[in-house]
């Protein structure tokens, strides 16, 4: 995994990645970027196009073969920021699928690999019997892996910062405690008070917006990302990314994102996440 790899492009000076695989995504034509096609991710944009989160998520432009290769076009959305501050905040209580943990499932195999990265991390916390057999079973370790950063305990985690003067930071795996996430989040914004403003604002339009949304309602979503960007001019914006894991309930099933998760409910915790990451912000605040 590359992570904070600048493209060169033809219409802007270079464009940022902070997650994901480098190899994934290509600068296209009039500050639009390409991402390797995912039919899953091309649906959902598809949606969305006409959905009331439509000003909150990059336009779509549809599919376009390149080497062999078929990518989803959308919009950059650093294009029109000068020297642009952005973060990568991963938006939900779990990061897997129901149907992930499902499979994994299928065929129980004790994994010695996981164990150990397991012990590395945390050697506490390997059970009597998981020590014994110096291994753990994939879905075991799939839901330890997220209450190492905030995502069990928030809703969100901080995947990746990239600031203005050109520091990377994607080291946050253990950023969990709310203390932690201020104080990321303030060396994010430069302890800028109207930035942070400007987010909130944007934060809580956007939460409106999802109470709203006939898409949202549908949909679980998982994996999804909120990019903040913001640069000199204090201009913050905040879209919502990455629908490579967001799929379609079977009707009429519905969720509200606030519900904790229980496997069968399907619930997301994706606004769960998103009140805490306002609550986060606005307390950092002065009164
Ligand atoms: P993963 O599933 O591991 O998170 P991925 O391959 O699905 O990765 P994304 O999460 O969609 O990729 O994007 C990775 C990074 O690329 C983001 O963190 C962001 O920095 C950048 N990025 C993605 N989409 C856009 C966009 N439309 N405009 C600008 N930057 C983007
Ligand atoms: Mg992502
Ligand atoms: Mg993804």
């Amino acid at each position: 995994m590359v992570q904070c790899s600048p493209l060169v492009s033809s219409f802007k000076k270079r464009w940022v990645q902070l997650a994901g695989h480098a190899g994934n995504f290509q600068a296209g034509d009039g500050g639009k970027l390409l991402k390797k096609y995912c039919e899953c991710e091309r649906q959902c944009l598809e949606k969305l196009m006409g959905d009331s989160l439509r000003p909150f998520v990059p336009g779509y432009y549809g599919v376009v073969r390149r080497d062999e290769q078929d990518y989803n076009v959308m919009d950059d959305l650093l294009a029109d920021f000068d020297s642009p501050s952005i973060m990568d905040c991963k938006m939900g209580s779990r990061t897997y699928l129901e149907e992930e943990l499902v499979k994994a499932r299928e065929r129980p195999r004790l994994r010695k690999d996981m164990y150990e990265k397991m012990v590395a991390v945390e050697p506490g916390a390997p059970s009597a019997e998981e020590r014994a057999q110096q291994a753990v079973l994939k879905p075991r370790y799939m839901q330890w892996r997220e209450t190492l950063s905030s995502t069990a305990t928030l809703g969100f985690r901080i995947e990746g910062i990239k600031k203005a003067d050109g520091t990377c930071n994607t080291n946050f795996k253990k950023t969990k405690h709310r203390e932690q996430v201020m104080q990321a989040l303030k060396d994010f914004v430069g302890g800028n008070t109207q930035i942070l403003k400007n987010y909130l604002q944007r934060l809580e339009e956007l939460r409106a917006e999802l109470e709203k949304s006939e898409f949202f309602r549908t949909h679980e979503v998982v994996g999804s990302s909120l990019l903040f960007v913001h640069d000199g001019s204090e201009r913050a914006r905040v879209w919502m990314i990455d629908f490579g894991k967001t799929v379609p309930l079977p009707p009429p099933l519905t969720l509200d994102h606030r519900t904790p998760w229980v496997e069968g409910n399907r619930e997301d915790g994706y606004l769960w996440g998103l009140d805490n990451l306002i609550d986060i912000l606005s307390a950092m605040l002065p009164a």
